[in-house]
């Protein structure tokens, strides 16, 4: 096969030629022309939420996880009280970091098949004056649900409480506007909807909490007050910088704005999710969510009710024919998923059906269409 297996995975994902070119140069991360690339990311990032009056965005080296719990550090006070609004996996790693930050945090529970209630948040927050932070996960990639975040932000404008969003998996592909949505900070990274290599993630912050928020983190690297009033003076990373992570988003950023912006890549991540969706329905295979609730970035099957299906059996069929799909994150059932974000379209998806149905083949599973 002459190229890269596809990924159909919540990043890494497939990457454009083009960005994987633009590593292959190395980057002074003290040079002028480093700082300018640094410089013209941030700007762009800023604009794909239309933040450039009310915020500012900080870049963190690691991966996604690393600016969720940079983020919480820096914006929560170490008094603070953080409510994690809770449908799904990447949920409880909110909250367990919050925890291990020493943070109070306390969990509003729903079931991990549907959207998190902004009513039941907003009577949460009634009750409980304690709360100074709501922590959101947009998309919950642990089983594809879109979460409604205009609605939690305005319970919490309403409630005056802060917002934190993990935005991982939404950013640049989802509708976000800093204009019209409050949100304290929120976070995303390179190797999701942007199409760069993982690497680094990134923060908005809003500009009025950011004064505010000095001295709030009890770590050294991660606290970005620290590092946006560094870069801010000296337009450099406090520490060595993901160079070529880096210069591979500013690529991908660019592809992205000749693309058409969020508007064009919703529209062909919605086409993939279609194809993929009724591709594998005619397979026979269901998706666990209601369409309703479903995002276009992954979706989440049960897996086939037949004796001989195995995930690792089926991955590896997949795999051999040029496509890696993603194991299941429910505790309750058993699932796989397949992503719909990346450097493909429509093609790749109907290939990676057909791939799929030549992997069921392989195992003995028959087609069962609904
Ligand atoms: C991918 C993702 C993260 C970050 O995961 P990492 O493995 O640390 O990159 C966080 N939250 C959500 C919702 C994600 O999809």
């Amino acid at each position: 096969m002459d190229r890269d297996r596809i990924l159909l995975t919540p990043g890494p994902l497939t990457t454009t030629l083009r960005t994987k070119l633009a590593m292959l140069h190395d980057w002074g991360s003290w040079d002028g022309d480093f700082n300018a690339v640094t410089a013209s990311v941030r700007r762009r990032l800023l604009e794909i939420v239309h933040g450039q009056d009310s915020h500012v965005v900080v870049p963190l080296q690691g991966s996604g996880t690393f600016s969720v719990e940079a983020a919480v550090a820096t914006v929560v006070p170490r008094d603070g009280h953080v409510l994690v609004l809770d449908n799904g996996a990447y949920c409880k790693r909110a909250a367990k970091l919050t925890q291990l930050m020493g943070r109070r945090c306390s969990v509003l529970a729903f079931d991990e098949d549907a959207p998190v209630s902004p009513a039941a948040l907003e009577a949460r927050l009634q009750a409980d004056r304690s709360i100074t932070h709501v922590v959101l996960i947009h998309c919950e990639t642990g089983a594809g649900v879109l979460n409604p975040l205009e609605e939690v932000a305005a319970a919490c404008e309403r409630q005056g409480r802060g917002l934190i969003v993990d935005a991982m998996s939404s950013f640049a592909a989802l509708p976000i506007d800093a204009r019209r949505v409050r949100f304290d900070a929120l976070v995303a990274a390179s190797g999701k909807c942007l199409e760069g290599v993982p690497g680094m993630g990134f923060v908005f912050l809003r500009r009025a909490i950011l004064d505010g928020c000095a001295g709030h983190s009890q770590s050294l690297a991660m606290d970005l007050h620290d590092q946006h009033v560094y870069m801010e003076k000296t337009g450099q990373w406090r520490f060595t910088p993901p160079t070529h992570v880096v210069v591979a988003l500013s690529e991908a950023i660019a592809q992205f704005e000749e693309e058409g912006g969020q508007p064009a890549r919703l529209a062909r991540y919605q086409d993939n999710c279609r194809t993929l969706v009724d591709g594998l329905q005619a397979l026979g295979l269901r998706p666990f969510l209601k369409p309703v609730h479903q995002a276009p970035i992954i979706v989440t099957f049960h897996a086939p009710e037949h004796p001989a299906y195995e995930f690792k059996r089926f991955y590896a069929a997949a795999k051999q024919r040029g496509f890696m799909l993603y194991p299941g994150k429910l505790t309750t059932l058993e699932t796989f998923r397949v992503g719909c974000i990346g450097a493909i379209g429509r093609l790749e998806m109907q290939q990676a059906v057909d791939a799929v149905g030549a992997a069921l083949r392989e195992l003995g599973i028959p087609a069962a269409p609904q």
